[in-house]
């Protein structure tokens, strides 16, 4: 292991991603805050490159690689977001990027990844290990593996959102932050224990994938199965080697909360906001609407981080919600 990040490695991610990145518009409400009884910022990373917060730690992270690891090309493994911004970041920086993604992954995904000029390998999720199919043609042909969040650019990568939003608020209460595997949540941490010594930072994960809830009281990181849930940004297993420990000693806790209220936060979003944010990027809001006594008064950072959705889903997941 590398050592853990620090306030300077979001500091330098900043200066890297300079130019190539979105800095993303931070939004107010005043239906939210006379509903919840505070001042609410949101950070719109749904508006970032590539439709989520995943594009900066991915640049960030491509763009540390000496010239010879940048000649070789990278990999990286998933159907997500993350796919999107490796693919990005790689041909920004002139970086051949293979993407391992499940034979059945939707097609648009798929598309998406591919415009960017990455080269997709694809396996059956049922009868093959993407762990080792990367692994294998990492070790073949030299790639360098960017992990969606358990490494110390990815994470500084990541904290660079929560850098510029208090750059602009200035320090702020509370925030609230979508969590998975942790990357997002440890990087904004290390940017708000600098910019505002007394914030209380909090993690948001959805009831069905609560490891990471279950890991901060255990003391150490806790296994569980592949949630079922909407946030689908969401579904990791665990928490990181290298973000555990940095949720462990700058957040304050770890909440929870229901598919039903994170279509409830969507659809906020689109009505009052007039915004598109993904299951998984509604967990901050609707994290923050479950403690709203703690709100009270205060100046409160709300970190949205991505909004694709494809609109059948979307559509589909309002018409269930009939309030
Ligand atoms: C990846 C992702 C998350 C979770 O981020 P971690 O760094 O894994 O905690 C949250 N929201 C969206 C939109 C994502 O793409």
């Amino acid at each position: 292991m590398q050592t853990l990040p620090t306030y300077d490695d979001v500091v330098a991610a900043a200066e890297r991603i300079k130019g190539y990145a979105h800095r993303t518009p931070v939004l107010r409400s005043r239906t939210i805050d006379a509903q919840l009884g505070a001042s609410l910022y949101f950070k719109c990373e749904n508006l970032q490159r590539i439709g989520a917060f995943k594009f900066r730690g991915a640049f960030n992270a491509i763009a540390a690689l000496d010239s010879a690891h940048r000649r070789a090309g990278v990999i990286a493994f998933s159907s997500g977001n993350h796919a999107q911004g490796v693919a990005l970041a790689a041909s920004l920086l002139k970086v051949k990027a293979t993407i391992v993604m499940p034979l059945d992954a939707p097609a648009a995904k798929l598309a998406a990844t591919r415009s960017y000029g990455a080269q997709i390998v694809q396996y059956d999720r049922y009868t093959e290990d993407r762990a080792a199919i990367t692994k294998a043609l990492a070790q073949e042909h030299g790639y360098t593996l960017i992990p969606p969040y358990d490494h110390p650019d990815v994470i500084a990568g990541q904290g660079t959102a929560t850098m510029e939003l208090m750059q602009e608020t200035g320090p702020l209460d509370l925030l609230f932050v979508c969590l998975g595997g942790g990357g997002l949540l440890s990087g904004s941490a290390l940017a708000a224990r600098a910019l505002a010594p007394q914030c209380r930072i909090y993690g948001v994960e959805p009831e069905a994938g609560n490891d990471g809830q279950l890991s901060l009281r255990a003391g150490h990181i806790v296994h569980i199965d592949m949630p079922k849930t909407i946030a689908d940004g969401a579904q990791t297993q665990f928490l990181g080697n290298y973000t555990f420990p940095i949720i462990a000693r700058e957040v304050a806790d770890i909440l929870t909360v229901t598919d039903q209220q994170l279509v409830q936060a969507m659809r906020f979003y689109a009505e009052r906001m007039k915004i598109l944010v993904e299951p998984t990027g509604c967990l901050s809001l609707a994290g923050a609407s479950s403690v709203k006594d703690l709100l009270q008064g205060k100046r409160v950072g709300i970190i949205i981080s991505g909004g694709n959705v494809d609109l059948a889903n979307f559509c589909a997941l309002l018409g269930a919600d009939t309030q």
